[in-house]
């Protein structure tokens, strides 16, 4: 089945980070020991690519900058095949657990490190872990001062690790300031029994069958007329990655689970839906 014509155009977005570069890893796998463990990002943002070249799909990469330092090229093929560079920032450090100084230097370097090599405007940001929470309503200021036009960064869900549960649910311009607009894209939920169900993707796509990303995605298309927004990362689609013991965040992890699944869940995703970069979806300036 394809996608019926007429239906909202979707934002397909990708975090373009290392299997070990996640939130479960951060007590098992800091920061400072990351060029200890083998670098697998190349060859898995390869395989997102041929799935979105198979379906003619072109997205939004979000890149974690300090990747993009080691690997310039991987940058520049994922733009010769059509899609939009983003930043991830540059450390994967949690925005709620930075102070606004050290946010800002993280998201310039990510920002210039990028443009640099692509020669091309950085117009879009997305937190590490959705972490634009109530502890960091101020990161969307530094983002408008960067340059920055849109952010992708607030989960409208109540979790134990990040979301505003209350905010909007389609894209809205987050700030605004002498004449610069900051357009926000929240991750996509669904309402039901009065509270939102996260859509998205990542962990929910892997976890969940693939019917329940299609019921949530078909209710935001079809009947609330809005583009949905849907996220990967690589490494969900590398099921041959190192194996490494960790109690996650939550007092267990998910990392691992369907790993195998993510290729023939994100190919139904494809065929049944139609998916746009950020940049052509958004009302930017
Ligand atoms: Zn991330």
């Amino acid at each position: 089945m394809t996608a019926p014509s007429g239906s909202p155009v979707n934002a397909f977005t990708v975090d373009v980070e290392d299997w070990y570069q996640v939130a479960d890893f951060d007590a098992v796998i800091p920061f400072t020991r990351w060029d200890d463990y083998e670098s697998r990002v190349q060859h898995s943002t390869e395989r997102v690519l041929e799935l979105c070249d198979d379906a003619g799909v072109k997205g939004t990469f979000f890149v974690l900058t300090w990747n993009a330092e080691r690997h310039p090229e991987l940058v520049r093929r994922i733009v010769a095949r059509g899609h939009e560079i983003a930043t991830h920032g540059y450390a994967h450090r949690i925005v709620y657990e930075q102070t606004p100084d050290e946010f800002r230097t993280d998201v310039e370097r990510a920002k210039k490190t990028l443009e640099d090599i692509t020669g091309t405007p950085v117009l879009g940001y997305r937190a590490p872990s959705f972490s634009f929470t109530t502890s960091s309503l101020w990161a969307p200021d530094i983002l408008l001062d960067l340059g920055l036009q849109y952010d992708s960064s607030v989960f409208p869900v109540r979790d134990a690790l990040y979301g505003l549960p209350d905010a909007a649910r389609f894209p809205y311009v987050i700030r605004e300031r002498e004449g610069k607009k900051l357009v926000e894209f929240p991750i996509t939920t669904t309402p039901f029994l009065g509270r939102n169900l996260p859509l998205g993707g990542g962990g929910y796509l892997r976890l969940l069958p693939y019917l329940y990303m299609r019921w949530g995605m078909r209710r935001v298309n079809r009947d609330e007329q809005q583009a949905a927004l849907v996220y990967i990362h690589p490494w969900e689609l590398d099921p041959e990655q190192p194996r490494v013991k960790t109690a996650g965040k939550r007092g267990f992890s998910s990392h691992y689970v369907n790993l195998a699944s993510t290729a023939s869940k994100l190919r139904r995703l494809f065929r049944d839906f139609q998916f746009a970069p950020m940049r052509d979806l958004l009302p930017l300036a």
